[in-house]
Formats: structure tokens, C-alpha cells, sequence
């Protein structure tokens, strides 16, 4: 059961890490309770956008405070018992979680088990989200912002078609997220048009000025969208962005691991940062995990898909991502913490000696990801993976990743996992 001791003992194990680092895992693995006060006060701040999937650990009809009407998307904690620097921190809803956010005499606070923690802040609401587009869709859901605005995030197709015959990646909730949002009454586009894409980007090119990237993304297109290829489909949004905008923002899509013609028609249309997603190293948990895409391209293949791109991109701009700590599922994942980081060790290895730069977000136990609910994995991996990550980064010299803002404790915003704060 965490408690503050349990927090320490682990701030002293990792005293090679900063403590923002331990804290902040720790809120990612749990997941946050609101109290109704803190609900409230949060009307007048960002609320939590549903950029991409759930992010929660309970799923909307367990959320009998309507938190995911009025949550705020990411808070920042500081200063508390350990003294912290300004940390950024994802909202990952949980109403059993021990982690909670409250009001004491005015003031919103995080306590842990009942006992103070730090204080916290929400983001205010962007300067531009009280525009509305001219179709009467809110910019919220058009082009949210995440990373305290450091990022605007496009999935502009919010469905993945590895779901059509259930081989989706084993902790993804995509299709069923966008199906619980729709049920639950928001507004939910299921493909953004380019129109509409480019009015909130110029509404909010506008008037903001923090914002500094774009990640393009959305579900992986098989079978085809409006009769184009996945390639054909988003690179358009990219090349319409880019020349309306120039380099107003640095554009980052996130897609499959596509073949060197593939990926120079993406870099062509302005995207900079290149995130075909690896999400597991070991090679018999990557076709457990990710069945869709291991039938319809294959590990092997989407290594040396990954490692060709870097001729394309510049290897320290193709960032596949990691999904820190799905190695570790209880259904049939490692059981030992040193195994797993020996593992993903190995995936780090493999693509930093190259200059690529892979990253991780912590793995969100959603409950209608085929892997199910469940436990995330303890602090003591995260801790190591973070540990191994900066030791592997450091040994090949790499320059820090772009398109992610500011690093080190205090200084960071990237909320889902604290790969940031320990650079
Ligand atoms: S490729 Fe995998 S992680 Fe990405 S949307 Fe599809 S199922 Fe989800």
C-alpha cells in the first residue's frame, strides 16, 4: 500500500533519479481521486479533452462524480513534504486511488492515503478555447492541447482498424474509448476534416503563443479510408498544416512503421519528428501484444522499417515510443522487475547505439483494453526503466528529443511518463 514512507524509502533507493520522478510515476501508476470541491474549482480550467484514448483506469459509468466531465486534463504538483519542483502530471482518473486531489482552507492540494502530499495547480483554460469553429464544434475537441500547451494533438481518425477483427494492441481502448464517449454524450469526431483542422489551428495561431508542436496521429488504416492508404490519408493533414502555417509548430506524426517511400512522402508534406511506435521489445511478447501488427507487417520487418527512416528523418528524429511497463501484465508478462528491464534494456540498446531515440509512456491499465484491468507494475520498474533509459541515452550521446519541450525536474511538461524529468 503506498504511504508517504513507502514514497521515501523509494526517493532514497533512486537518489540517482530526482524525487519529481518517483512521485510523479507513482501518481501515473494509481491514477487520481478527485474529492467534489476539487471538481468543482476545476470547471474553470482545462478540462480533460479525451485527446486520444481513456487515460483512466475506471471506465466512464464507474464515475459517479461525472469526473470525466470535469477533471482537468493534467495538474502540476510542487513543493509538500518532499519539497517539490514544479511537476506536470497526466490525469488518470481512478476513484479508489490513494492519491487524491482536495481543497484544504482554499487551497487544492494532493494527499496520499489521507496525508498532505503538495499542492497543486490545474492549467487555466487556453486563451482560444472559447472560440468556436464555424460548424459549432468546440476547439476543444477539434485541436486540444496538452503538456501545460506546450502541444496541440491531432488524432484526426479516432478509430483503429486492428480493431475489426480483434487484433488490436493488447492495452489499447481506442475504438472502445471512442464508443464510451459517444455513449456518454460528448462530442466526439470520428474523422476530423481538414477544414476543420486548419480553422482551429488558425484560431488558435491566433491568439496563443505557448503551444510549439502538433502531433498528427489516429488509428492505423489497413483497409483503407476514404479510398487512400494510411499514408495517402494523414500526410495531406500534415502538408495543409505546413504550408498554411509554416513552421509555426514542429509537426510529429505518430503511425505505423511505414517503408522508405512512405516515409518520404511524410517528411515531404512538413512532418519533422517520426513516431512509428515499437511498444515492447521482447520478440515473444511483441506478437501477444501487438497481433495486428505483427500479421500485417511483423517485428523484424518494423525494426528495419524503423531503422531505415532514420535515413529519411535523421535518426534523432524518429522517436518510437515504448509502452513502459505492458511487459509486465499479469496475464502473461514477466514476473520479475529485473527480467523486464533486462528486456526492454535490450530495445533501448538496440535503437540508441543506432541514434534513434526511442521513449516511453506509462502503461495505463485501461479497463476495456484487451489486456483487462489490473495493477499497474510497481514503482521499483518504473524507477529502473528511468534508470536504464538515462544510462542508455547518456552512453550514446544523444541530443534531447525534440518536440517534447523543456527537461529536467521543474522544467518539464511531457505528463505521461517522467522520461523528461530525469534528462
Ligand atoms: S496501432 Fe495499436 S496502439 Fe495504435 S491505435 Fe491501433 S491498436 Fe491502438
Amino acid at each position: 500500500m503506498a504511504n508517504l514512507k513507502y514514497l521515501e524509502d523509494h526517493i532514497i533507493e533512486f537518489k540517482d533519479l530526482p524525487k519529481e520522478a518517483v512521485v510523479k510515476q507513482d501518481i501515473l501508476r494509481d491514477g487520481l481521486d478527485f474529492s467534489l470541491d476539487s471538481l468543482k474549482i476545476a470547471k474553470g480550467y482545462k478540462p480533460k479533452d479525451y485527446f486520444i484514448f481513456s487515460f483512466d483506469l475506471v471506465p466512464i459509468k464507474d464515475m459517479k462524480k461525472e469526473e470525466n466531465l470535469n477533471a482537468p486534463e493534467e495538474i502540476k504538483i510542487s513543493g509538500g513534504i518532499f519539497d517539490l519542483k514544479k511537476t506536470v502530471i497526466s490525469v488518470r482518473l481512478n476513484p479508489k486511488s490513494p492519491y487524491k486531489v482536495d481543497l484544504l482552507e482554499g487551497r487544492l492540494i494532493i494527499s496520499l492515503n489521507d496525508e498532505y502530499l503538495a499542492d497543486v495547480e490545474y492549467h487555466p483554460v487556453p486563451v482560444f478555447y472559447h472560440k468556436k469553429l464555424s460548424n459549432g464544434k468546440k476547439i476543444s475537441e477539434i485541436a486540444p492541447v496538452l503538456e501545460w500547451g506546450y502541444l496541440v494533438y491531432l488524432t484526426v481518425y479516432r478509430m483503429c482498424q486492428y480493431f475489426n477483427k480483434e487484433e488490436q494492441c493488447q492495452f489499447c481502448d481506442l475504438n472502445k474509448n471512442y464508443k464510451q464517449q459517444r455513449e456518454s454524450g460528448r462530442d466526439y469526431t470520428g474523422v476530423k476534416s481538414l477544414d476543420e483542422i486548419l480553422e482551429a489551428l488558425e484560431l488558435i495561431a491566433e491568439e496563443d503563443t505557448i503551444s510549439k508542436a502538433i502531433t498528427l496521429t489516429g488509428g492505423s488504416i489497413i483497409t483503407g479510408l476514404q479510398n487512400k492508404t494510411e499514408v495517402e490519408f494523414y500526410a495531406p493533414y500534415a502538408k495543409a498544416i505546413h504550408d498554411r502555417f509554416g513552421d509555426r509548430w514542429l509537426i510529429k506524426a505518430v503511425v505505423q512503421a511505414y517503408e522508405k517511400s512512405e516515409c518520404q512522402i511524410l517528411k515531404d508534406s512538413g512532418v519533422s519528428i517520426y513516431h512509428p511506435n515499437f511498444e515492447v521489445w521482447d520478440k515473444d511478447l511483441w506478437p501477444q501484444i501487438c497481433p495486428g501488427k505483427t500479421r500485417w507487417i511483423g517485428r523484424e520487418e518494423w525494426m528495419k522499417r524503423i531503422v531505415d527512416s532514420a535515413e529519411i528523418f535523421g535518426p534523432e528524429n524518429v522517436i518510437p515510443n515504448f509502452v513502459g511497463g505492458v511487459e509486465m501484465n499479469k496475464n502473461y508478462g514477466y514476473t520479475d522487475v529485473d527480467q523486464a528491464i533486462a528486456s526492454t534494456k535490450e530495445g533501448l540498446e538496440f535503437f540508441m547505439s543506432k541514434k534513434i531515440m526511442p521513449r516511453f509512456t506509462s502503461w495505463c491499465p485501461e479497463p476495456y483494453a484487451k489486456l483487462g484491468p489490473q495493477e499497474a507494475p510497481k514503482l521499483e520498474y518504473f524507477m529502473k526503466l528511468l534508470r536504464v533509459f538515462r544510462e542508455t541515452f547518456h552512453k550514446h550521446d544523444l541530443p534531447n528529443p525534440k518536440g517534447y519541450g523543456p527537461t529536467g525536474p521543474g522544467n518539464a511538461v511531457f505528463s505521461v511518463s517522467a522520461f523528461m524529468d530525469v534528462l
